[in-house]
């Protein structure tokens, strides 16, 4: 997966020069010790770099400047120790690109109550310095997160935390690529959209391969290949009799394996970040890829079924930005209903392509018919998926912008073994319940598919969100149909003006 520790914010300190020499060297002084410390925080994934602090309209400009051109850079944390005049931002502000994240702290958390005097006054103004600071990004119509409180509070790092996730995210999607192997399942409206303005507007490229492309480099995997791939499928995986070796199916796990080992290449060599198929162009292929998919969403690619090329991206984003969190991020959708009013929930699965990084315990390995695509039996792995909070978010394109929608779920332990079911699944409870999370999902527009998360908040999207600077939607505990129709509705709205 991607080592976040390889990336930075930077820690950017304003101030004025009016101050003289001494109390700057103060705020240097206190800026390297947040800096340091927020960097040493196990919290916070990646590294935080104290920049010296800025003073002037020409100083703010470069700094913005530099980081928009650092490859490494991800974001900004700004912090007004003093006053900083904010007409000096403004230049600055305009041409920065990178995300912006203003913690809205003091250095020291008490007031002094005995020593406080003027001095101390001139130095600690962060609370009347940060408000002319935000007034600017405000009157500037900048998305920002606003982070409060003490440096040192726990909760003050854990959003710096889900902060500095979703910059990740974003970092990746820009100048990525995806593919897509043969184009959309026909005539489904949801999963297509406009490749152009996505581009634009998220940074990461989508190009279609004919599926013959891909045939030809699964063709070129040697036995020794596929061997070495079927001991680890042994070692990873309870295998099913009929996919052993002598076993009646094992020729179709070589299949499996082959299809990985091509899919593989193809993507490396072409420096994609993920990927799309669909059953219904499959020309030249065994199979569909089952086990391939799953395993290559494990190892950190995009995925989504039916050349649905936004959750394929978006998962890419979520696997990013959960990077090295507990639990696993995959490709979903809503498959079926258990609408028992006593305890209702829902069942969700794919045909074939649930990542095993949200499984719990030893997947199975096994072969069963599919119905649709006319192809040879897929092998895939089986396997239930842990209980816990998560998210399931799907990325829309509404013809005038693109919506982020986000239901907060619990996933809940399988009360049946679910003995004929021949795929991975997981069952959870919307929030704030059943009808009103099914009902405001409908209403929004939210596709059948998303990235299911057990790593990642509401909070992670909605700065993800704010990043791509796009419309988002939340359907959590506290949804009520009501406020969240007007909310859909005002929104339509904004981004008619907000254009
Ligand atoms: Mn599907």
């Amino acid at each position: 997966m991607v080592n976040l520790k390889a990336l930075e914010v930077w820690f950017v300190t304003g101030s004025q020069s009016l101050y003289g020499e001494e109390t700057l060297r103060q705020v240097a002084e206190h800026s390297k010790t947040i800096a340091g410390s927020l960097n040493d925080a196990t919290q916070i994934p990646v590294k935080v770099i104290y920049k010296p602090t800025v003073k002037s309209t020409e100083e703010i400009y470069s700094i913005c400047m530099e980081a928009n051109t650092s490859k490494n850079c991800i974001g900004i944390i700004a912090w007004m120790h003093t006053f900083s005049p904010a007409k000096m931002w403004i230049s600055g502000l305009k041409i920065l690109q990178k995300p912006l994240c203003h913690l809205h702290t003091q250095f020291n958390r008490d007031i002094p109550w005995n020593d406080i005097d003027m001095d101390f006054m001139n130095l600690n103004q962060s609370a009347h310095g940060d408000r002319e600071f935000g007034f600017m990004v405000s009157r500037m119509r900048m998305n920002r997160k606003v982070v409060v409180g003490h440096w040192q509070d726990p909760e003050v790092l854990v959003e710096l935390n889900t902060w500095t996730r979703a910059a990740a995210g974003w970092n990746d999607w820009q100048g990525a690529k995806f593919v897509r192997f043969g184009d959309n399942m026909r005539f489904v409206a949801v999963t297509d959209g406009d490749k152009v303005e996505a581009e634009y507007k998220f940074g990461y490229a989508v190009n279609t391969h004919g599926i013959g492309d891909l045939v030809e480099v699964i063709d070129q995997t040697s036995d020794a290949a596929i061997d070495l791939l079927i001991s680890e499928y042994e070692e990873q995986y309870t295998l099913v009799p009929s996919l052993k070796k002598g076993g009646a199916q094992y020729s179709s796990l070589r299949d499996a394996a082959k299809i990985e080992i091509g899919m593989r290449a193809f993507l490396e060599e072409g420096d994609y970040k993920g990927f799309t198929d669909t059953f219904e162009d499959l020309h030249g292929m065994t199979q569909l890829p089952g086990i391939a998919s799953q395993r290559l969403m494990a190892s950190g690619y995009g995925f989504a079924g039916e050349g649905d090329w936004k959750t394929a991206a978006l998962v890419r984003a979520m696997k990013v930005m959960g990077s090295g969190l507990e639990g696993g991020n995959s490709f979903m959708e809503d498959y079926t209903y258990h609408f028992d009013p006593s305890n209702p929930m829902v069942l969700g699965s794919h045909m074939l392509e649930i990542c095993p990084s949200i499984a719990v315990g030893k997947p199975s390995c096994q072969i069963h018919p599919l119905g649709i695509g006319g192809k040879a039996d897929p092998v895939r792995l089986v396997f239930n998926a842990a209980a816990g909070p998560a998210i399931n978010a799907s990325l829309i394109d509404m013809g005038n912008r693109f919506r982020l929608l986000v239901n907060e779920v619990e996933a809940v332990a399988p009360m049946h073994d679910l003995p004929k079911l021949p795929v991975a699944r997981v069952l959870w409870k919307p929030y704030p319940d059943m009808k009103t999370g099914c009902a405001a999902w409908i209403l929004a527009g939210g596709a059948h598919h998303t990235g299911y998360s057990q790593n990642l908040t509401a909070e992670n999207m909605q700065d993800f969100a704010e990043m791509a600077n796009i419309e988002f939607a939340l359907i959590g505990k506290n949804t009520n149909l009501y406020q969240f129709k007007n909310e859909l509705r005002w929104n339509e709205v904004y981004y008619q003006i907000n254009k």
